[in-house]
């Protein structure tokens, strides 16, 4: 996004518009973060905005302000269709290609006749979007919704709601600011967000010390079915569809589970393999430390993709024979796995 964008855009808003905001599908706490604070941002200068996520998401973002005025897609099509059909332009924000919002939604959107704005930090992001605002090496989407304010000269008008929203996203999307994509500035503007209204130690308790007995329950089969193989650096988990059946699994409930088997002292590749019965997929998630990219694993091996330490993917074979497999490729990045963190 140049200056001469910029100009374009602010221009563009210096009349009333409607405008929809999209996270992908399944969206996170950078996802919906990012979403609302445009919500509010926009709203508070006069625009209609209709926020409309592809389908649900974890019920510990559901405090966020705004989010029961979200549409869900799969849930209240009529009216999320209605919106995207009326909107003067679209933001595509925290995802880089138009597949992840689902088969349904992706093609609602590809008959847009519109423009898309699209914010976003994961890598190689598709060419759809006439504004682009695309940085890999930025912690979260949120943090890159300050920095688009920022260029529009108007820091001046985040409110506590705005603040509130990019404080979660780039919270959640830094796990608690402490992954290595976490900087000064990040600290800087998160110093400046609570300065602003964001109340630090109630988001943290909202999204983090909200959980029900049934998932820690299910935290603690995922513990006890963690599997470590030690030559390469690598643990993964499995939970299977009677696993969340018998702990009534809830979206969100397994968020940041993977995360215990990179924790293990000497892991440096963690993978969680779920099963999901209804959707007839092994979905997963892929975390590293260093340079081993799960981007690029997840992208070979298991039609996904991501960022360089944290990526997702999915299989359509059995749980089992995904298992199997992963094991199977794992021996081939020996080499990238023994060396991407040196203590
Ligand atoms: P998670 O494991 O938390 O679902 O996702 C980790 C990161 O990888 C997120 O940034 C997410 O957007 C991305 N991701 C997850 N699943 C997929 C996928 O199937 N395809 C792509 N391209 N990215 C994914
Ligand atoms: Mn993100």
């Amino acid at each position: 996004m140049n200056v001469t964008e910029i100009k374009e855009i602010k221009e563009f808003f210096s009349t009333p518009k409607n405008v929809v905001v999209v996270p992908h599908r399944n969206p996170d706490g950078d996802a919906m973060g990012s979403c609302l604070a445009i919500y509010h941002y926009l709203g508070s200068k006069g625009h209609t905005v209709t926020v409309v996520t592809p389908n649900d998401y974890p019920s510990f973002l559901k405090w966020l302000p705004g989010s029961k005025e979200a549409y869900k897609f799969d849930m209240q099509n009529r009216q999320a269709k209605g919106a995207i059909d009326t909107a003067d332009v679209i933001f595509l924000l925290d995802f880089n290609a138009l597949h992840r919002v689902g088969n349904d939604m992706q093609n609602t959107l590809e008959k847009y006749k519109g423009d898309f704005i699209m914010i976003d930090h994961h890598q190689q992001p598709d060419d759809i979007a006439k504004y682009l605002f695309s940085d890999t090496s930025i912690c979260s989407t949120c943090q890159m919704v300050y920095h688009f304010i920022e260029k529009l000269d108007d820091v001046a008008s985040i409110n506590a709601d705005i603040a509130t929203c990019l404080y979660t996203g780039i919270m959640t999307d830094t796990g608690s600011f402490r992954f290595p994509s976490t900087t000064s500035v990040t600290h800087r503007i998160i110093a400046d967000l609570i300065d602003k209204g964001a109340e630090n130690a109630k988001i943290h308790n909202n999204v983090y010390d909200t959980n029900s007995y049934g998932r820690l329950q299910l935290l603690g089969r995922a513990l006890s079915n963690l599997k470590v193989i030690k030559n390469l650096k690598t643990a993964y988990i499995s939970l299977t569809q009677e696993d969340l059946d018998e702990f009534n699994f809830e979206k969100g409930d397994t968020e940041g589970v993977v995360n215990y088997a990179l924790s293990l002292d000497g892991i440096i590749f963690a993978a969680i393999f779920i099963e999901d019965v209804e959707q007839k997929i092994i979905k997963m998630s892929f975390r590293s430390k260093g340079s081993f990219s799960v981007n690029q694993f997840a992208r070979k091996y298991f039609d996904g993709g991501g960022h360089d330490n944290a990526a997702g993917g999915k299989s359509l074979i059995s749980l089992k024979e995904t298992i199997e497999k992963f094991k199977s490729v794992l021996p081939e990045f020996k080499e990238e796995l023994l060396k991407s963190y040196e203590n």
